[in-house]
């Protein structure tokens, strides 16, 4: 489980006024652009950062992630492509993270994983991350920290940054269990059907206030229905399956991507029914496979979400705050 990072000097210096000065400046700008950052808030909150589903890239939606805020301690779930600037743009200060999960090791949902410590590294952040996922998250991280070393090894004596490695935990685990617990958060895992990525896993966050369910990449599959008994929030991934022929008009050399589509992830309206079973409250679809097609509108969704689920269906918007 406990993985501490070695290999770099463990001297430390002092933070630069020029680098705290700087990023200050860059922070302020970059709210100004948006929105002013909110008061700090108690309570849970959740914030989809990224709703499209799959690697490429597109207009519509950035790629998986989202934020339980919890008195205003970020724990990240998945870091598809563009992470960080999500997290900016929601008003969660980079330099704030403390955890990160991740669901399963497709690229949609690990891609900036590295570049997101190295970003909260640079945003000012000081104490320590702790990661959590299936293997090889704890390799990953070490080559991740080896392929940048030369950047972070200059700006350690240059900007006077502590040394990123020590900071860094990474956890990884194979079996359903609680994996991660303090004394606002229990974090459960449950293995789920996703093949050929295995483990791949869902996630469930207990709060003294609320209770929010993460289902990752599955089938509809009964050890994700057991994580979300009674849960407040379930917030699942989807495919149109009737929209996929033209999914695959666009994307060249993808002659078995349907296939692998189909037998992994779960239709909008067989995620109505793996609601119904769990009995949650509220369903938030996300992953949208296809991500980017003009035609699936917020109905077709829930249309097919609602055929087998009464409760409160949300269709999922980049940094939509539940
Ligand atoms: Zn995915
Ligand atoms: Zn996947």
């Amino acid at each position: 489980m406990k993985k501490e990072e070695k290999g770099i000097s463990r001297r430390r210096f002092l933070t630069g006024s020029t680098a705290i000065a700087l990023s200050g400046l860059l922070s302020k700008k970059i709210f100004a652009q948006t929105k002013d950052s909110p008061p700090q808030k108690s309570g849970t909150r959740l914030v989809l950062l990224g709703t499209g589903g799959g690697p490429r890239p597109n207009k519509m939606r950035a790629q998986s992630s989202w934020v339980v805020l919890v008195n205003d301690v970020p724990y990240v779930v998945d870091c598809g492509e563009g992470v960080s600037r999500q997290l900016v743009f929601a008003n969660v200060p980079l330099r704030n993270l403390r955890y990160i999960f991740i669901t399963h090791h497709h690229s949609d949902h690990n891609l900036d994983y590295g570049n997101l410590l190295y970003n909260a590294w640079v945003s000012g952040f000081k104490g320590r991350i702790d990661t959590y996922g299936p293997p090889p998250i704890e390799k990953m991280t070490k080559l991740y920290l080896e392929m940048n070393a030369y950047d972070i090894n200059i700006r350690i004596p240059d900007e006077g940054r502590p040394p990123l490695p020590p900071m860094i935990f990474a956890h990884e685990f194979s079996k359903d269990g609680v994996v991660m617990q303090n004394e606002n958060v229990k974090v459960t895992a449950a293995l789920v059907n996703h093949p050929p990525v295995e483990p791949s896993f869902a996630y469930r966050f207990d709060t003294p206030d609320r209770s929010i369910v993460f289902s990752g990449d599955t089938t509809p599959w009964d050890n994700l229905i057991k994580l979300a008994q009674g849960a407040d929030v379930l917030v699942h991934e989807v495919i149109h399956k009737p929209s996929l022929a033209r999914l695959m008009a666009r994307i060249p050399n993808a002659d078995r991507l349907v296939e692998h589509i189909v037998a992994s992830h779960t239709t909008h309206i067989d995620v109505g029914k793996v609601a119904k079973a769990a009995g949650v409250k509220t369903l938030v679809l996300t992953h949208f496979v296809p991500s980017d097609d003009p035609l699936l509108t917020d109905e077709v969704w829930v249309d097919g979400a609602k055929t087998h689920f009464d409760g409160k269906i949300i269709v999922g918007k980049d940094l939509m705050e539940i």
